[in-house]
């Protein structure tokens, strides 16, 4: 997925029938367990268990293809970072790993602004990651590096936690949350055709899933006054389509996946070529793992035992269904 979805209106108060938010139902239910902070949960083992079998069945899609499975850990090169522009359209939304740099007497006085409360972020400085707010962003420099790409271009399976900080009582706005993801480069025929596919699929997984879905065209939620330009273009030139999933907010529709077509944004950026040596395409399409399994725990309850056995079948297979 790009960046973060259009549309952060906070509802924290939002409530259903029995007057508990569903946020209050998937802590009470233990799916998600509170660490004190908005927006960032541990997960329970049925959770973990759903995402992990979510995941799987996007990754299903490459297997009959020529597909590179690479992983990152979800932290990524602050210089990566900054060369993507991401400080530019998403200043808001990240998240930087810092580190103390002094020496015994420096050590001191931070322990001593801690005691007494103080500011101690004196001798705390950015290091050299920061947390990866893209699972696609790691991938581009390294494919790059290789030189031109081979004629049939390349495809790439990405997994990774990411940081958005944007801290919500709403479930489905995490701080830290995974996406599963595919990217695809090479000529824009190829990169538009990998999109075509994945939209179609996606449409059918929903459906075996049952939760209802639609397709629509959005924008990334970029900072700023110049950022409503940036996602007027995004939307006129149909760059990104989401999968939309009612039920988790009940004033909006919350996307669970997105359909990207960059352009040749990041290959210009990074000097990704064709065989051809002309300037490569990119787009990628991506689900959030967390927002898929609170879908499913919104559309067929808080116990996976009961759901509709053509879901469990989906997901877990015949023996288990
Ligand atoms: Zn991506």
């Amino acid at each position: 997925m790009d960046a973060a979805d259009a549309g952060a209106d906070s509802f924290a108060t939002r409530r259903t029938v029995d007057g508990t938010t569903y946020l209050q139902r998937l802590l009470s239910a233990g799916l998600l367990i509170s660490t004190g902070v908005d927006g960032l949960y541990g997960r329970s083992e049925m959770f973990e268990d759903v995402v992990e079998r979510v995941s799987d069945l996007i990754g299903d899609w490459g297997a009959e293809k020529e597909v590179e499975v690479i992983r990152f850990p979800p932290v990524m090169s602050r210089q990566v970072l900054e060369e993507s522009g991401y400080w530019s359209n998403f200043p808001d939304q990240l998240g930087a790993v810092f580190s103390f740099h002094g020496d015994e007497r420096r050590h001191q006085r931070l322990l001593k602004c801690l005691d007494k409360q103080e500011d101690w972020t004196e001798d705390v400085h950015p290091t050299k990651i920061v947390l990866t707010p893209v699972a696609c962003y790691p991938v581009y420099p390294v494919m790059a590096a290789r030189g031109r790409l081979p004629e049939s271009g390349r495809l790439v399976d990405i997994f990774s936690y990411c940081c958005r900080h944007e801290p919500s009582s709403e479930p489905e706005r995490m701080l830290m949350f995974r996406q599963r993801e595919f990217v695809r480069m090479g000529t824009a025929a190829q990169v538009l055709a990998f999109r075509e596919d994945w939209i179609e699929h996606a449409e059918a997984m929903m459906r075996l899933l049952q939760l209802p879905a639609s397709i629509g065209v959005a924008n990334d939620a970029f900072f700023g006054r110049g950022g409503k330009i940036l996602a007027d273009s995004q939307r006129e030139q149909h760059l990104k389509f989401e999968l939309l999933v009612p039920g988790i907010n009940p004033y909006k529709v919350t996307a669970c996946g997105s359909f990207n077509y960059h352009l040749d944004r990041f290959s210009s950026l990074w000097k990704i070529y064709t065989d051809s040596g002309e300037i490569a395409h990119t787009g990628c399409c991506g689900f959030g793992l967390e927002r898929v399994a609170l879908s499913l725990f919104k559309h067929h309850g808080l116990n996976t035992a009961h759901w509709p056995r053509g879901v469990r079948t989906v997901l877990w297979g015949n023996d288990h269904a």
